[in-house]
């Protein structure tokens, strides 16, 4: 039943005019019921009025159709201009609140996140909960405050705010309005910004830069600055033997979630990476090592504490986030220096993979070539509602696969210098002392890091259905390269079989991350990955299409 407060009975002509945008909002109505039909659940009834809370006066009511009509033509300025306008005057209205909070999002971001947690408050207040079948329509505004939530490191909050937004029916279609108005975008540098501008802008709707930000956590800034110049490093080492390479312009950017993207601004080439997905990796390892049952012949396990560490992360929609409030907590770190040293191995051994397998989508020419299909940035992780979207999944499967070897390939010609200088200068931390050393130790940390993402049974079909193979599949398919580079021409054959000493890896890291974890043991899953028939086919069908693919990426090429 639809409640009509006095104020709009008042007023018949304006009845229909609400009436008629009501109906543009929900979609053709023919079709929800039908839907509703089909699924036979009961079209939710709401008790909730947002008028109760705070009334309208007529003429700021006025205005707020006006605004949400502007909004529905994209004529976006305007209506945050008539959006304003109803804020001076009542600056206390729930819905007011509410549109303007959305409307500036990103171009007063400090403003729309006091907007939107008024709107909060006030619910909070009345006792409405966010999942409260009234505020369903509202999931946009939700989200959108949790991702305020997420800047603001209150990640246990936006995670509630988010996950229920997700859960409301119609998110993913107004998820991808969200979109369509903040896309993934590349700007046009006429306006001579700086390279931390160009970034900070590009990634606006995902977080922003993080080294443009005023960040009160020292501790946190210095971090930041030491990854960022050990990608500097990095980037020198790969210009050396790519000339063509152009400049890459890497940094965090300003949120708990796990995710990391590739992308290109007229000339300038960014990587970005989600800070979020920095501090899971050093929690991890800095909470396995800590703990004396994982790796335990390493160093001295008596310096470690008994209780279990456990891994600062939230689950939602199958991704983690990184979950740190207020950044009340001691680090835990191991008591014994050499553990220390492993996690601080581990840490970055990841990093690079990461970030190595971003270099790959820019210098061999996926972000040049997927531009040219009019598709701006290439995330490494993507919400479900958007995948909606006609994808060609095994085209995405090759880059992935190809960016996974790059990656591999790297981290393999790197440590060959490392294992050079070992001979001269032996360490205390024998990772580099032979290949068989820092096979076992890496391939912890690259397991470590795709077991975040969730290990399942997958069905050949199943796998193919996504823009990613599945990270069990991926971690096959990188065990099976580190293997072809020591029977082929890379590196001299060594003496121990190597896939034995993979899946030891594998197996501790498994173990490792249950001692400070929950998750379950998929080290069967693995296993199945490596034996079954069906997926050995389809890791063929993934080879097979990343070479069809060389000649199109070419011209987009760095390599
Ligand atoms: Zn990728």
């Amino acid at each position: 039943m639809l409640h009509i407060s006095p104020l709009l009975a008042a007023n018949p002509g304006f009845i229909v005019f609400v009436i008629i945008v009501l109906v543009m909002v929900v979609a053709i109505p023919v079709f929800a019921i039908s839907y509703a039909r089909k699924k036979k659940e009961p079209v939710s009834q709401s008790s909730f009025d947002p008028n109760k809370i705070i009334p309208m006066s007529p003429e700021v009511q006025g205005m707020y159709v006006l605004a949400k009509r502007m909004v529905f033509n994209g004529e976006l300025d305007r209506a945050i201009i008539v959006c304003e306008r109803m804020y001076a005057l009542e600056p206390d209205s729930l819905l007011v609140n509410m549109l303007l909070g959305n409307l500036i999002f990103e171009k007063h971001p400090e403003l729309s996140f006091q907007c939107l947690k008024r709107m909060e408050r006030y619910l909070q207040e009345e006792g409405v909960r966010v999942d409260d079948p009234g505020v369903k329509d509202w999931a946009m505004y939700f989200y959108m405050l949790g991702f305020h939530y997420n800047r603001h490191y209150a990640t246990d909050k936006a995670i509630t705010l988010q996950n229920a937004a997700m859960n409301s029916r119609d998110f993913v279609k107004r998820h991808k309005a969200f979109r369509e108005r903040f896309p993934y975008r590349t700007l046009n540098n006429d306006l001579n910004l700086t390279e931390d501008q160009l970034f900070d802008g590009v990634f606006a709707s995902e977080g922003g830069a993080f080294s443009l930000k005023e960040n009160p956590i020292q501790i946190l800034k210095e971090k930041v600055q030491v990854l960022k110049g050990h990608f500097d490093d990095l980037y020198d080492y790969l210009k050396k033997s790519h000339e063509r390479l152009p400049k890459i312009h890497f940094d965090f950017i300003d949120t708990m979630q796990l995710n990391a993207y590739a992308t290109k601004s007229g000339d300038q080439h960014l990587i970005g990476l989600n800070l979020g997905t920095y501090l899971i990796l050093e929690d991890m390892f800095d909470k396995m090592m800590a703990s004396s049952n994982v790796l335990p012949d390493i160093g001295n396990i008596t310096q470690e504490t008994a209780e279990k560490k456990l891994l600062n992360v939230i689950e939602t929609g199958g991704a983690l986030s990184f979950a740190l409030p207020k950044w009340i907590h001691p680090r835990c770190v191991s008591g014994d220096p050499i553990r220390r040293q492993l996690a601080d191995f581990y840490k970055i051994a990841a990093f690079d993979f990461i970030v190595l397998h971003e270099f790959a989508h820019l210098a061999g020419g996926h972000v040049g070539y997927l531009q040219s299909l009019h598709k701006p940035v290439y995330a490494e992780l993507q919400l479900s509602g958007r995948s909606a979207e006609k994808i060609d999944f095994s085209l995405y499967q090759a880059m992935e696969k190809e960016a996974d070897m790059v990656a591999t390939i790297r981290s393999f010609l790197m440590a060959a210098q490392f294992l050079e200088l070992y001979k001269s200068k032996p360490q205390a931390l024998p990772v580099y002392k032979d290949w068989e050393s820092f096979i076992y130790h890496w391939t912890f940390a690259i397991y470590s890091s795709f077991r975040l993402f969730g290990f399942k049974q997958y069905k050949a079909s199943e796998a193919k259905a996504s823009t990613h193979p599945p990270p069990s599949v991926r971690m096959a398919l990188i065990s099976m390269s580190v293997v072809g580079l020591f029977t082929g021409k890379t590196f001299t054959k060594i003496d121990n079989n190597m896939s034995v000493i993979m899946f030891e890896a594998a197996m501790a890291a498994e173990e490792a991350l249950q001692s400070i974890s929950f998750f379950p043991n998929t080290t069967g899953i693995y296993q199945n990955n490596w034996e079954s028939e069906e997926i050995k086919k389809y890791i063929f069908d993934i080879t097979d299409k990343a070479y069809e693919l060389m000649p199109v990426f070419k011209p987009f090429s760095f390599f």
